[in-house]
């Protein structure tokens, strides 16, 4: 399937009358999902009642258009907790949630595959944006006979309301990990990735047992409606990205406000390999002032140098205004594989030492100020 990005999916946005909704002020539609009425309620320590089948003439809506009349979501009970959710799940009584679909993201050109999975926890696994769940894929550890598997860590693509605006479901950008022969080049399907592959490869309505939510250090600091947030990643890096920017762009919640500047910098191989672009391209047509989007194309583009485009090209293309912003308060994300931070690093030291400053004290400073948020794998 080319290019089955999430906006092609669609959500049914009903005209019903939740009180709620209409309470937040923004819109005076409340949201369905497949012909059932939304449920404004979630709370950490109650179970999201089942949803009631209602409207059946609810009108079917893609998320582009969701994303251009911001859809209203209730205050629930998470908005109010002053802690996110950590840990409700641990591997030894890990919950079983449903797969509701799985959507290859990436066009035919891209090099490897990337599933954007919706898992269905039924309100049970409650999270915030930036959190990851654990995922136990079925069958036995081969290091340990007997055992399951050792959890593996992804994080959350969605918001809190998940992508049905409902907060029973949690999405997961997966890349399917494959194993080629270095002597050979050939692949070898006895290596491959257990965790992402049985991801990958799972159907509608297939069990996952899920761990979590954890982590916390991705969490979106909500306090500064006006914050500035500068978002790196690399590949599936941009799984706690798209959380955040649905919460800023896509959704009303009367709760979060977000007035700052958005800023998203994604590294990937090719054009084919972006990750929900349309989304983004649709935040940047309806909010040009609060979001900036630039991608760097490793082998389609270019860098000054004449070498291969990345992420640390771009940071450096705008090193001026990034470290303005920094200076300023502005939060910076990285967030993809372990091998993106060394080339960062590097790139910021030296933009730091054309500045005259020294990079390592402003490093520390934004630590310090809790400016800083790394997640790496
Ligand atoms: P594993 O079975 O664990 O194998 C790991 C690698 O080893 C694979 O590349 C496999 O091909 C290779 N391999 C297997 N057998 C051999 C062998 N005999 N010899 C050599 N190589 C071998 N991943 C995402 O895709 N999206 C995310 O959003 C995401 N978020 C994460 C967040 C955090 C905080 C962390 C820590 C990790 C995250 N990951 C994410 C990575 C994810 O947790 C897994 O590590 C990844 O999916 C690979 O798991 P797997 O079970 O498929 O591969």
């Amino acid at each position: 399937m080319a290019h089955c990005g999430v906006s092609q999916m669609s959500v049914a946005i009903g005209v019903g009358v939740d009180p709620c909704v209409r309470e937040s002020g923004f819109k005076t539609h409340s949201v369905n999902l497949r012909g059932t009425t939304w449920a404004p309620v979630l709370s950490l320590d109650s179970k999201v009642p089942r949803v009631r089948s209602k409207n059946k003439s609810a009108i079917r809506m893609s998320v582009q258009q969701a994303i251009s009349q911001k859809v209203a979501v209730s205050p629930l009970a998470l908005e109010k907790a002053k802690e996110p959710p950590l840990n409700l799940f641990k591997p030894k009584e890990p919950y079983t949630a449903t797969v509701v679909s799985v959507d290859r993201l990436v066009g035919p050109n891209a090099p490897g595959e990337v599933c954007h999975i919706v898992i269905d926890h039924g309100g049970n696994v409650p999270y915030w944006e930036g959190q990851s769940y654990g995922v136990i894929p079925p069958g036995e550890n081969p290091k340990k006979p007997g055992s399951p598997h050792n959890v593996r860590l992804y994080s959350i693509a969605s918001t809190r309301y998940g992508d049905y605006f409902d907060g029973r479901t949690a999405s997961l950008c997966v890349r399917r990990a494959l194993y080629f022969d270095p002597e050979n080049g050939k692949e070898d399907p006895s290596k491959a990735g257990v965790c992402s592959n049985f991801l990958c490869n799972a159907k509608p309505g297939d069990k996952v047992q899920i761990t979590g939510p954890s982590g916390k250090i991705m969490l979106l600091p909500e306090e500064d409606p006006n914050a500035t947030h500068i978002m790196i990643a690399t590949g599936t890096g941009i799984a706690p990205f798209r959380g955040y920017l649905r919460r800023m762009f896509m959704e009303s919640v009367p709760k979060y406000k977000s007035g700052g500047l958005a800023w998203l910098f994604l590294g990937v191989a090719n054009s084919d390999s972006l990750l929900y672009d349309d989304e983004f391209n649709k935040y940047l047509q309806d909010y040009p002032d609060n979001f900036r989007y630039d991608k760097a194309l490793s082998r389609e583009q270019n860098n000054k140098r004449g070498g291969k485009m990345y992420v640390q090209d771009k940071i450096e293309e705008y090193s001026d205004e990034i470290f303005r912003l920094l200076d300023g308060g502005a939060h910076i994300y990285f967030c993809g594989l372990k091998g993106m931070m060394p080339g960062i690093q590097e790139t910021l030291k030296r933009v730091a030492l054309e500045r005259g400053e020294n990079w390592d004290e402003m490093l520390s400073r934004l630590k310090k100020n809790k400016q800083w948020h790394v997640e790496v794998y």
